[in-house]
């Protein structure tokens, strides 16, 4: 079959190979990772399988609206709270089957109350993309702080904490099936932890009773674009856990 343009831009952003594409969609299972992402890449299918209605009931619109607004409000933490343009609450739908989870704001997040959009945006959206999701109908993406530390500095404990409530809320709303932790910090944050990255993924943890998979953070995988291989295992894990939830 003749692949589109924006199929194969798609997979050559996502550095997926085309014998691995091929594997999976012949076997069913998830092809062993290569040792670097080839050129021409295939898409795979988007998934198919069952259940594919997620029987959860969507927050009122009410409800998620008081939320965004008591973001927008908060100074909880001072610093930045004076520095920001506006808070980022996140972005998709609020029933989504899947949350993607980042660190928080940067300048151009900021600008334009967004979260992951530039470059790594670009890239979270074709990683998306290849998975046949796209980030305003069929996901939720949500940062660790809603504000901007300033010069992109990492947000301190005591902002992520304050900010986890905000979180909290949003997940108990959204009742995702999967998170995606995209990074260190998110990573760190969920799962209470300070172990790498490298060895938090290739395996299913757990935040609230929902399955949560590890990633790198799409920035991390433009700096290292032979990592983009192992970042679309992780997707791959995170679509086997859709309908496995059990929240609390
Ligand atoms: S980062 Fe979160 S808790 Fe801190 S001021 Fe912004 S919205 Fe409030």
């Amino acid at each position: 079959m003749e692949l589109s343009q924006r199929k194969r831009r798609i997979l050559a952003d996502m550095g997926i190979p085309l014998w691995r594409a091929r594997h999976a969609r012949e076997t069913g299972t998830s092809p062993e990772p290569a040792a670097e992402p080839m050129a021409d890449p295939v898409a795979p299918e988007p998934h198919t399988g069952e259940p594919v209605a997620k029987p959860v009931v969507a927050p009122s619109a009410t409800d998620w609206q008081a939320l965004r607004d008591e973001v927008a409000a908060c100074t909880a933490c001072g610093e930045l709270a004076a520095s920001r343009r506006q808070t980022v609450f996140g972005v998709g739908d609020p029933a989504a089957r899947w949350l993607f989870v980042g660190e928080a704001p940067g300048a151009e997040e900021d600008r334009r109350g967004e979260p992951f959009v530039g470059r790594a945006g670009q890239l979270l959206d074709n990683m998306l993309g290849a998975l046949g999701l796209d980030r305003q109908t069929d996901v939720f993406i949500a940062n660790i702080l809603k504000c901007r530390p300033p010069n992109n500095r990492d947000p301190k404990p005591d902002e992520a904490l304050a900010c986890r409530g905000f979180l909290d809320r949003q997940i108990e709303a959204i009742a995702p099936e999967v998170i995606v932790a995209l990074g260190r910090v998110p990573a760190h944050n969920l799962l209470g932890t300070d172990t790498p990255v490298g060895r938090l993924r290739g395996r299913t943890h757990e935040y609230r009773g929902i399955p949560l998979v590890v990633t790198w953070h799409p920035a991390y995988l433009l700096r290292s674009p032979r990592e983009k291989a192992g970042a679309w295992e992780d997707l791959l894990r995170a679509r086997d856990c859709l309908g496995a939830a059990t929240p609390e």
